[in-house]
């Protein structure tokens, strides 16, 4: 491992669970015993190797196993680049159906996450193509993405579930809002799309103001959702949603490919430099 790689593992252990199944399952133990779910993901991205998707798929199949034998609340969410998307959708269409298949032969939930936008339209149409079969099935929709507005609307329009984030991706501006402000106008925009038609969709964000719009409107909406949010971010917001009743789930990413999720965590909040400056000393 290279310095810069080992500095930033310094850092990014408070967001990672750990390098196998067990810390990720220890962690939605203790999010259990904090009121909260866990949304586990078992960190890989643009694997193309159809032995190394498979193994995906093996791990997954652990996991799902694991929660329900330990009866931990709780359900995986996986990414379709792991599955192979990008050399082989077919296969990888074939992987999602066996994790989905099992989550529901378990009684749990399944959720994709939304990666790069060279992958967006595809997630999007193995989604609806997916979830004529498995209606529980959910899908992550970033709010920086311009074309997310018609695709909430599609995914409203067929039932499906969205996780609505900010979105983490390095991309340009011709397919994503530039300032924070837009975002964050967009996010509320299909926030309100979420809770006027929505139904078991989760809002993932830190944002306080974000936090206290959804707030504002469940109360007035009454509608199935959650707040979701990350491991080792926002410890005390989470509690606070807790306490006041909502219901939350933790997201724990594990395994030993943390390195492009960690990379992206440090970006996004300045205030991570100080932190790796700090892990130094
Ligand atoms: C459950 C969940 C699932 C996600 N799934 C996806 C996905 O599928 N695809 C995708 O592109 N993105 C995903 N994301 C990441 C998301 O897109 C954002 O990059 C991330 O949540 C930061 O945005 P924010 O909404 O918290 O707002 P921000 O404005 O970035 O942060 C609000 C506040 O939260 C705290 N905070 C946020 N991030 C950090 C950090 N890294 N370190 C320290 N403090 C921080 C700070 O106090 C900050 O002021 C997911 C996020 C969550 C919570």
């Amino acid at each position: 491992m290279g310095l810069k790689e080992s500095l930033i593992l310094r850092v990014a252990k408070r967001w990672i669970s750990g390098a196998d199944l067990e810390s990720a399952l220890l962690d939605a133990r203790l999010a259990n015993e904090r009121g909260m779910g866990a949304v586990i993901n078992f960190l890989g991205e643009e694997i193309t190797d159809p032995a190394a998707a498979d193994m995906q798929v093996e791990e997954y199949l652990r996991l799902q196993q694991g929660m329900y034998d330990r009866n931990l609340k709780g359900f995986a969410s996986v990414k379709l680049t792991q599955f192979g998307l990008v050399a082989d959708e077919e296969g990888a269409v074939r992987r999602l159906n066996r994790v989905a298949d099992n989550a529901e032969r378990l009684g749990q939930q399944l959720w994709i996450d939304m990666e790069n936008s060279r992958v967006e339209e595809d997630t999007v149409r193995v989604y609806l193509d997916a979830l004529k079969r498995h209606r529980t099935l959910g899908v992550a929709l970033q709010a920086y993405m311009r074309r997310s507005e018609a695709d909430l609307k599609t995914l409203l329009d067929a039932g499906g579930r969205v996780r609505l984030v900010k979105g983490a991706y390095r991309e340009s501006r011709e397919v994503v809002y530039g300032s924070r402000k837009e975002v964050a106008e967009n996010f509320r925009m299909l926030m309100a799309m979420l809770f006027d038609r929505g139904e078991g969709f989760a809002i993932g964000t830190h944002d306080s103001r974000l936090v206290e719009e959804a707030r504002r409107l469940a109360d007035s909406k009454h509608v199935d959702f959650e707040f979701e949010m990350l491991k080792g971010i926002r410890n005390e917001l989470k509690e606070e949603l807790v306490k006041s009743g909502y219901r939350v789930s933790e997201y724990l990413p594990y395994g030993d490919r943390w390195l492009a999720y960690s990379r992206r965590r440090m970006t996004e909040h300045p205030g991570n430099v100080w932190l790796l400056l700090r892990s130094l000393v």
